[in-house]
This record gives C-alpha cells, sequence and structure tokens, in this order.
C-alpha cells in the first residue's frame, strides 16, 4: 500500500470522475514545509504561527515575522500558502505575556481576542503578512471569529496597515485573500452572512465539535463526544459549504477531520473544495479521492443527512454504499 501512495506525489487531486480538488498540508513549523513539498502538497492550507511566538522569550519582531513567511510562501513556489493570525492564549501561555488566569481558557482570552484587544501585536504581524505577500500567494486568516464585527475590525485593520505599507510601495498586499477559521458553531451557523463579506472559510474541525458538543478536546473523559461523523456536526459542515459556494467562495477544512478516511467520502459529496491535513495524510487522501464519484458521494450524502441518527449509522451506511451494498 505504501508503494501504491508513493506514486501519488505528482498526481492531480482529483476525484474518479476527474473533478479537481485540492489536498493541503498543515504545518507549524518551517521544518513542516519541506514535509508538505516533498509530498506534492498543492497548497498550504493552513500555517500555525504561534511557534513564532512560543519558541521566543519576546514577542517576535516585524523582520522575524517577515522572514519566517517569505521563506515558506517562497518554498510552496506559487501555490497558494493560508496563515493564520496568531491563535494563542488560553492554554498556550506566553512566558512575556502575562496573561490573566482563567477559569475556562478555551473559552476564553485567546487567539483573534488578543488581536482586537493587543493591536500592536496584530498590527506588527499583518505588516509582516503584507510584506511577504509579495514572494508568493499569500493568504490570511483569523482564528476563533464568532461575529461578523469581529471579522470587520480585524479585516478593517488589515486594510489600515496595508496602505500604510502602499504609501513606500504601490499595489502591496492588493493581492491578498481574507479568510477566516469556521470553529465557533455561532459562525458556522451563520455562515451564509459570512460569505457575503469573507474570501474563503476554512472549516476548523477540532474546535467546532469542542465547542459544539462541549467536550474539551484534550479531555479523555469526555473524548467519545469527539464525533466527526455525527449527523449534527454534519448538517452544520454542509450548511458552511453550501453557503460559501452560494457567494462563490472556497470552502476548505483544516481541522484533523479534513484528512479522515471515513469523512473523506462525505465531505467530497458536500463539494469541500480543500483538504488540508498533515503531511503524512496526503497521499493517502490523494489515493482515496481518486477512487471516489462526487455523483455517488453526493447521493451517500443526501441519504445519510435523511436517514442517519447516530455517527455509529453514518459509518455503517457509508461503508455499505461503498462496498456496492443496498
Ligand atoms: C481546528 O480547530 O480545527 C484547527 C485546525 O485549529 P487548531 O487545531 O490549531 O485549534
Ligand atoms: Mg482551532
Amino acid at each position: 500500500q505504501r508503494a501504491e501512495w508513493e506514486k501519488m506525489v505528482n498526481v492531480a487531486s482529483r476525484s474518479k470522475d476527474g473533478k479537481q480538488f485540492e489536498i493541503a498540508a498543515n504545518i507549524g513549523t518551517l521544518k513542516d514545509v519541506s514535509d508538505a513539498v516533498k509530498v506534492g502538497a498543492d497548497a498550504i492550507g493552513l500555517f500555525r504561527t504561534e511557534f513564532l511566538y512560543m519558541d521566543n522569550d519576546s514577542l517576535p519582531t516585524e523582520n522575524q515575522q517577515f522572514t519566517s513567511y517569505k521563506q515558506v510562501v517562497q518554498a510552496m513556489a506559487g501555490k497558494p500558502v493560508v496563515i493564520r493570525t496568531m491563535d494563542i492564549g488560553g492554554d498556550k501561555p506566553l512566558p512575556y505575556l502575562p496573561l490573566p488566569e482563567e477559569m475556562n481558557p478555551f473559552l476564553g482570552y485567546r487567539a483573534i481576542r488578543i488581536s482586537l484587544d493587543r493591536q500592536n501585536i496584530f498590527r506588527t504581524q499583518l505588516r509582516a503578512l503584507i510584506r511577504a505577500s509579495q514572494f508568493g500567494q499569500l493568504r490570511i486568516m483569523f482564528p476563533m471569529i464568532a461575529t461578523l464585527d469581529e471579522f470587520r475590525k480585524a479585516k478593517q485593520i488589515f486594510i489600515e496597515e496595508k496602505q500604510k505599507l502602499q504609501k513606500e510601495t504601490p499595489g502591496i498586499g492588493n493581492n491578498i485573500k481574507v479568510g477566516i477559521m469556521v470553529e465557533i458553531p455561532a459562525a458556522a451557523v451563520f455562515a451564509d452572512q459570512f460569505a457575503k463579506e469573507v474570501d474563503f472559510f476554512s472549516i476548523g474541525t477540532n474546535d467546532l465539535i469542542q465547542y459544539s458538543f462541549a467536550a474539551d478536546r484534550g479531555n479523555d473523559a469526555v473524548s467519545y463526544l469527539y464525533q466527526p461523523l455525527n449527523p449534527a456536526l454534519l448538517r452544520l459542515i454542509k450548511h458552511v459549504i453550501d453557503s460559501a459556494h452560494k457567494e462563490g467562495k472556497i470552502a476548505a477544512m483544516c481541522g484533523e477531520m479534513a484528512g479522515d478516511p471515513r469523512a473523506l467520502p462525505l465531505l467530497l459529496g458536500m463539494g469541500l473544495d480543500e483538504y488540508s491535513m498533515s503531511a503524512s495524510s496526503i497521499l493517502r487522501s490523494r489515493s482515496q479521492m481518486r477512487s471516489l464519484t462526487t455523483d455517488q458521494c453526493a447521493a451517500i450524502v443526501d441519504e445519510v443527512l435523511a436517514k442517519c441518527q447516530t455517527a455509529a449509522e453514518v459509518e455503517m451506511l457509508v461503508n455499505q454504499r461503498l462496498a456496492g451494498r443496498t
């Protein structure tokens, strides 16, 4: 099977019926980029920039960040690179940035909430990103967006920094697409409205599942509630994808679910455009994608949503239909 996957490095991420998709890599360090390139990732679908903040003893400077972003974008040689603004706080403390102790860190002061509050940190990161965008196809993504107001504020700050930089470098940053992580249930439910204003969605199922089922993603005692195939979650995901497409926008997924072989037929059936996962899952997913037909997968999605009430029922029905049983 490994030999079979090796053949997948240089072939297209295409369904059996010839529809083109993107299978992208999630990266967390500069070293991860070479793994992504090795397996022929179509893009970087999620660059977690936290390491720049965690592996440092003070806030990373604009130039430090610029150098890192530029390296990633150049290594991908024109393929899209989605860089997520910092998702620190909560359970990821920074020694040099004192944050308040919290009862519920996952529901607390983190990610875009810190960025909008401590704008100097956010503006520094945005300037580094805008400068790096000159070296490839860079996209910016905001984490933990709950409301449209948050997105509008973050986008406005991006525009302000872009305009400042454009005084020296006309046109800089004009090719940057700006999107959001859909990982908070309120944003998923409201995806039809978000879709009018964002350039793309990336569904963060790790957090979307955690918040939808109110179950800490790191707590073994409630891990049975981590259910990517639960029909309630599937409905939510389908709504996000449909909402993006209605406005002509891209729907991506960068949570673990995107690389889950049990979920791929359903996501393909819903028309998800981009699947971003750890580089080690890419060849397997591409091979599986090339064995699936979008029409058949869409029919399976319809049947699943009409009939299934539990994750186990979903899994069984998908397996039966793919095996050609009725
Ligand atoms: C997610 O929440 O699904 C995600 C991709 O982001 P992270 O795992 O970094 O929270
Ligand atoms: Mg997340």
